[in-house]
């Protein structure tokens, strides 16, 4: 890069650094957010039911008296960053927001303007006990395996094999990591980060709801906890629903009249039904093993002749999008399943060749889950 091309190169020089400092501290950003999260400022605002100001916080929070000030630069970065609002009061002349039995008289005091916190849509999605709840994938996304196998990276890339960077900085799969006995509590943190995000399906589903209309059956393929069906069966109690995962994740969870819970093998078969549902699966495989679960759930619905469908939800990069923000996230979706799974976000080239791949002659991709797109596909 020439920098000083064309006269201006102060400026040049100086969007250049901007532009590298921001990616190279974005980080933090994302490590204030983990620390919000693990101190508890978002469920002690939202416990306390309105805004909190500084000194509020602190003294919930059972910070030390020491840390006033860190504390509110950490705010003001989070601040910046969308995740609360501040506004600015006039400083309350009593202590003690529930205690109006105890009113004393106070001297007339100045008129002082303080500062309150409240949470904003971004952060209510990381309220503990409220639904969706991220905050299992930002202690999934950050636990020191994941973190840590960064610093591997560069002898993965001197590697020929077809590890994903987990495998081989931490010498284990993901999915063996996650299914390890003695880390059930990851399993669980993980299913529930899934979960999550089903649960913001409750949103899409009456725009989809074409989708469903008419079928009788539908497997769930590693379908987790069944949240989507159970949304899906809110919607269409009538339609028979099997949820298919790993053996060890449905072990202990109980269905219902239309919702069946099976431990199996998607790689294996796949039990028949009119439409099989693949929700932020095939982003886990690489086009080989997806093949493999295509094939199988093509298998699934061949009784049903033409009637029969796949529904996938997952990412469709779009790189000509003019919503950068969008495409970045969706691209760094692309590293989360490369580097854990060895699995890929594709774009619609690579749906086409992967559908087409796998049998299917028709398909319709429409972005409908915010970053995620409904891939309908027929045979
Ligand atoms: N569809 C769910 C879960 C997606 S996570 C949702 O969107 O919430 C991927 C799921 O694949 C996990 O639940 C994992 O247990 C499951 N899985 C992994 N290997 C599998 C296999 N061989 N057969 C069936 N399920 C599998």
């Amino acid at each position: 890069m020439n920098l000083k091309s064309n006269g201006n190169e102060e400026n040049h020089v100086y969007q250049a650094q901007i532009h590298l400092f921001k990616h190279i501290y974005s980080f933090l950003s994302s490590m204030a957010l983990k620390s919000a999260v693990e101190l508890g400022v978002i469920d002690v605002i939202h416990k306390h039911g309105k805004p909190m100001t500084l000194s509020e916080l602190v003294s919930s929070l059972k910070l030390h008296p020491s840390k006033v000030s860190v504390f509110y630069r950490f705010m003001r970065l989070l601040t910046h960053n969308g995740f609360f609002a501040k506004t600015t009061v006039l400083k309350a002349k009593e202590d003690g927001d529930d205690e109006e039995d105890e009113e004393v008289e106070e001297e007339e005091e100045e008129e002082e303007e303080e500062t309150t916190y409240a949470l904003t849509p971004p952060s209510m999605l990381l309220i503990n006990g409220e639904s969706p709840c991220f905050t299992t994938i930002i202690n999934g996304l950050f636990h020191p395996s994941v973190m840590d196998m960064w610093h591997s990276s560069k002898k993965w890339f001197g590697e020929e094999n077809e590890q994903a960077l987990y495998e081989s900085a931490n010498g284990e799969t993901f999915f063996n990591f996650l299914n390890k006995d003695s880390e059930a509590y990851i399993l669980g943190m993980f299913q529930e980060a899934m979960a999550a995000d089903s649960q913001m399906m409750k949103f899409a589903l009456k725009d989809c709801n074409h989708v469903f209309e008419g079928l009788e059956s539908l497997v769930d393929v590693a379908g987790g906890t069944g949240v989507v069906s159970k949304l899906i069966l809110e919607a269409f109690p009538h339609i028979k629903c099997t949820v298919l995962d790993q053996p060890q994740v449905v072990a202990n969870l109980c269905g219902t009249q239309n919702l069946n819970f099976v431990g199996g093998d998607m790689f294996k078969s796949i039990p028949p039904a009119d439409a099989v549902l693949l929700k932020w699966v095939l982003h886990d495989w690489n086009d080989e093993l997806c093949l493999k679960i295509l094939k199988n759930c093509k298998e699934a619905i061949s009784g049903k002749g033409k009637k029969g469908k796949i529904i996938i939800i997952d990412i469709s990069i779009d790189e000509t999008s003019e919503d950068h923000e969008l495409t970045k996230l969706q691209l760094n979706f692309d590293l989360v399943m490369m580097t854990l799974h060895n699995g890929k976000e594709r774009n619609k080239k690579e749906w086409k060749k992967l559908l087409y791949d796998a049998g299917f002659t028709n398909y319709k991709i429409t972005p409908i889950f915010g970053f995620k797109s409904l891939i309908e596909v027929y045979p």
